[in-house]
């Protein structure tokens, strides 16, 4: 077990509060939120763009090092009321994986993961899970449009939005997702103020997300819609993962069995920087994804025949940053806002918790916040980046492997044995998520 010591400077209490305004309330500031809510001294802000709080309707996998913290902050009785899976320690079957683009697939292996291994969500039932545990004494806002923020003469971050109101807090936090105006006003001044112009160069070309190669297709599917088309489909007892050349199908059952999550993707990876035009999200017409499959095995085509019109997503992801937080300014971002990375690891709303889980614990921890700040920022930050970072890349090369590529070894996609070495890098890859744990006890032991 290593520990890792974070000492601050130890001076006398302050009595005002410190105000936090968190832009962006979706999975990673609602956790935010969440996590100050265990100190009496902090008061809450959040700003959500939206009308209201909602996350689109599609199912989201939580691994035993995430789903730790989230016990820690008193989530584990509501999250399991609405999880399909009860709680278990022991090692579980995970995904069960298929070569599936030939009429007759091949199956390659299951991956076992320990403690309990991943627990399926409905989105929308997770975060009505955060939102119901906030504090009364919280605020929170829909409607407010972040356009941009500047420093005010007292240090204070005073926020602008787009229905010409203004807001003060202490510290910003962008939660602000892939998009994130936070991430584009902070990298904006600090390339302006940085006084040396390839460093600016370089600062402004990370404010913009950029394709990754990869779309998605999701939806969900009425259990009894695909069991009247296919009975016993396999998917019913054992989430599935359908492989093949450039394309690959997740399929696994959420919100108590009532729904089938279904997430398909297509990878280009014979171009560097792919550019993607057009919308990012649309709806695709069902019959993209029939062309898509054409020739897979039945389990497949049944799964895409019971879909409606799916969601089709281009996947996009923040290049790797110089940094989360501001050098100068009590700015930091989190999330997506900072990391968004392919979705191969099944950890984007694991690292926003994760994130914000030591934000929070960093902040509550000092007492005089306002006057070393910027010190404690860059704490988050040296704890946080390179440790997302590695994850993005890992997610990068999981996702190659399950579109039959990869890029530290040969093999030949007709062999069993070849297919089964492709998805042990995979595993290796991903065991941290159920064999480590992420915790800061009181004294402010990062514990990992
Ligand atoms: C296909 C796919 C599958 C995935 N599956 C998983 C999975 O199984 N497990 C997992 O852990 N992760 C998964 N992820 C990743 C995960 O969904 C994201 O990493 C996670 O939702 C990020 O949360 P966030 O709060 O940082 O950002 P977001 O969820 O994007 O939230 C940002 C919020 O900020 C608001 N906002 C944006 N701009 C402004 C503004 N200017 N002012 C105010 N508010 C604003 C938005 O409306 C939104 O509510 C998946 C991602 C994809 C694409």
């Amino acid at each position: 077990m290593v520990y890792l010591y974070l000492l601050f400077r130890k001076t006398a209490m302050s009595n005002s509060k410190f105000k936090v305004g968190i832009c962006g309330g979706g999975i990673g500031g609602l956790c935010a939120a969440l996590a100050l809510s265990r100190y009496d001294d902090i008061d809450v802000d959040v700003y959500e763009s939206a009308s209201s709080f909602s996350e689109v309707g599609v199912g989201i996998g939580i691994w035993p090092r995430v789903w730790q913290i989230l016990k820690e902050l008193g989530l584990e009785d509501a999250l399991l009321k609405v999880a399909l899976e009860q709680p278990s320690n022991s090692e579980v079957p995970t995904f069960n994986y298929r070569k599936s683009d030939q009429t007759s697939g091949i199956d390659i292996t299951t991956m076992y993961a320990k403690s309990g291994g991943l627990k399926p969500f409905y989105r929308p039932d997770f975060l009505n899970v955060l939102l119901q545990h906030l504090p009364d004494r919280f605020n929170l806002y829909v409607e407010k449009r972040l356009t941009s923020y500047t420093l005010s003469a007292t240090g204070s971050v005073e926020m602008q939005f787009a229905n010409n109101t203004l807001a003060t807090c202490d510290l910003l936090i962008g939660a602000d997702g892939i998009k994130s105006t936070v991430r584009r006003t902070l990298f904006t001044r600090e390339a302006q103020h940085c006084g040396d112009e390839s460093r600016a160069t370089e600062i402004k070309s990370t404010i913009d997300a950029v394709w990754s190669g990869i779309t998605a297709y999701r939806s969900v599917i009425p259990t009894d819609v695909l069991s009247k088309h296919y009975p016993n489909h396999p998917i019913f007892t054992q989430p599935t993962h359908y492989l093949g050349r450039n394309a690959h199908v997740i399929a696994y059952p959420i919100a108590q069995g009532r729904l089938v999550n279904f997430a398909a993707f297509s990878a280009r990876y014979d171009v560097d920087n792919p550019k993607f035009e057009g919308p990012w999200t649309s709806t695709a017409p069902k019959d993209e994804l029939k062309d898509l499959f054409a020739g897979w095995e039945p389990s497949v085509l049944a799964l895409v025949e019971c879909t409606g019109d799916p969601l089709k997503w281009a996947i996009h992801t923040v290049k790797p940053l110089h940094s989360f937080v501001s050098s100068n300014e009590p700015v930091v971002l989190l999330g997506d806002a900072s990391h968004a990375c392919e979705p191969f690891q099944g950890v984007g709303a694991g690292q926003a918790i994760e994130d914000a889980y030591i934000l929070a614990a960093i902040l509550g921890h000092q007492k005089t916040r306002k006057d070393n700040l910027i010190h404690m920022l860059s704490v988050y930050d040296e704890i946080r980046r390179s440790f997302a970072t590695d994850v993005a890349r890992r997610s990068r090369a999981a996702g190659k492997a399950f579109a039959l590529h990869s890029e530290d070894l040969y093999f030949d996609p007709s062999k069993l044995q070849d297919l089964q070495q492709l998805l042990e890098s995979v595993r290796q890859r991903w065991e941290y998520v159920w064999d480590s744990t992420l915790r800061i006890d009181g004294n402010l032991k990062l514990i990992v």
